[in-house]
């Protein structure tokens, strides 16, 4: 799975340099702290909080943001994880927010019930997910945090309050990009266990935009991956069904996820970053790759995928109207300009939701993401993109990179004043701020 390997905690403790996912991120924290429960956080966020210390806690560390640096005190809440309590009737059930989606799915599973939607890994914990907007695609599925019923949440004296549903609180700690303090439990709205059909398919790229609103509208989760240089996409689209299992095989499983979703694989992407001039021949190679497949599971099983390439991504969440014609604006400006972005496109949607400062606030959205090798250079690119989006209103995710700051994006999000009012009741010393905070949700 999605970065097995990978354990955020290894890499801080060996030479106490941080690391993110892509390793693109770092930092040495003064201290790193690994609680053994609510109680030792507690003792540690108000011996720090008294102190006037700089508090962030980090999740699994796959932002690719620096949302989860610290010169000062890093804390993780990996041991406060699990399911604490289940509602059967209401499928109410109370989960520990350093839980790792990958887990809460098989406990879920065990109790007969699941997430209604997901995103395409399961290696993000809970809180880490909710905190940037984390979505899957789905036109009448809105991201992860909407399924917050209520939530629990330190502040800088150590004290817990429960956040509940119908106040501003709530919707804006739902996404709060770790800034208004310690996400210490989640209430989540589950629905009973489902299975999907997943069918993968490759379409004329002109057909898929000429036909997104019927494709986004008749698939319960319909998304596409398409490489620059191509007019060829890989569509996905997965539906609930009640018909018998059949899972994908192993080699499915790595034409679709390694060899598609993850571009030309490690190999090729780092052969293209020497040859920048090949990457039209390999994008067009690869699409030969594409075929048609399907595949029936357990939902959380198909909505995981495997990513074994590292690289870094900018998202942006756009008015889903515009999606056609924002993605042919970005495949014209890559192809015109020559850009070396080997990665294919994805492009996704969602419901709008109500977190204050959600990225699909008010307003069913299009994602449509751009993707660079680890070892390649990615800012100028994303920065030419990025104009793009923003002549549409596109708002980042916030886990994803941008080159954006609270000032341009305040009027981005009708509701940013009641998120500063939030926190300026939760957070009124700004304990929970860092250099990312500071950019973009201002002092
Ligand atoms: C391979 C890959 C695939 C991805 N796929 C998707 C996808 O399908 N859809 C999507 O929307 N995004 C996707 N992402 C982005 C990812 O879901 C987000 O960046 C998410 O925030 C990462 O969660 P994490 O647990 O690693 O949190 P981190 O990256 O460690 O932290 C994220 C934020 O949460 C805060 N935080 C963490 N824990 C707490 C806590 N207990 N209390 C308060 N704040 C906290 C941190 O301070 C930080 O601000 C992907 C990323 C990668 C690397």
């Amino acid at each position: 799975m999605v970065g097995e390997n990978y354990d955020a905690r290894k890499l801080a403790s060996s030479g106490r340099t941080w690391k993110n996912w892509s390793g693109h991120q770092s930092c040495r924290p003064r201290d790193f702290i690994r609680v053994s429960g609510v109680r030792e956080l507690s003792e540690v966020v108000a011996a720090a909080g008294s102190a006037g210390r700089q508090i962030t806690t980090v999740g699994s560390g796959h932002s690719f943001t620096p949302t989860a640096l610290s010169n000062d005190l890093l804390l993780d809440i990996s041991r406060i994880a699990g399911v604490i309590s289940v509602d059967r009737d209401s499928g109410l059930v109370e989960v520990g927010a350093g839980t790792i989606l990958a887990d809460l799915n098989r406990e879920l599973d065990h109790l007969g019930l699941a997430m209604p939607n997901l995103g395409d890994i399961d290696r993000q914990t809970i809180a880490g997910a909710v905190s940037t907007g984390t979505h899957g695609t789905g036109i009448s599925l809105p991201n992860i945090s909407a399924q917050i019923e209520s939530l629990k949440l330190m502040g800088a004296d150590g004290e817990i309050r429960e956040l509940k549903a119908g106040t501003d609180e709530l919707l804006a700690a739902r996404v709060g990009v770790g800034s208004l303090g310690v996400l210490v439990a989640v209430t989540l709205r589950t629905v009973p266990a489902f299975n999907l059909h997943r069918v993968d398919a490759p379409m004329d790229l002109d057909e898929v935009l000429s036909g997104f609103d019927r494709l986004t509208g008749e698939n319960e989760h319909f998304e596409f991956f398409v490489f620059p240089y191509t007019r060829t996409a890989l569509t996905l689209s997965r539906n609930r069904t009640d018909r018998p299992l059949a899972p994908r095989s192993d080699a499915d499983r790595f034409l679709g996820d390694v060899v598609i979703e993850n571009g030309l694989g490690d190999f090729a992407l780092r052969l293209t970053g020497r040859f920048p001039s090949s990457i039209p021949t390999m994008a067009r190679y690869s699409t030969h790759f594409m075929s048609q497949s399907e595949q029936i599971d357990v939902s959380h099983r198909v909505f995981a995928n495997y990513r074994t390439i590292r690289f870094n991504e900018m998202e942006y969440a756009l008015p889903v109207e515009s999606g056609p014609e924002v993605l042919d604006r970005v495949l014209a400006l890559i192809e015109g300009e020559s850009f070396p972005l080997a990665m294919p496109i994805e492009c996704r949607v969602s419901a709008g939701d109500d977190a204050l400062i959600s990225q699909a606030h008010g307003r069913p959205t299009v994602y449509i993401a751009v993707h660079q090798h680890q070892t390649m250079e990615y800012e100028p690119y994303f920065r030419e993109i990025e104009k793009i989006f923003r002549e549409h209103d596109g708002r980042p995710h916030w886990g994803k990179l941008h080159f954006r700051s609270a000032e341009d994006l305040a009027p981005s999000f009708p509701r940013w004043a009641d998120f500063q009012k939030v926190r300026d009741e939760l957070d009124p010393d700004r304990t929970f701020s860092n250099d990312y905070v500071k950019r973009v949700l201002g002092d």
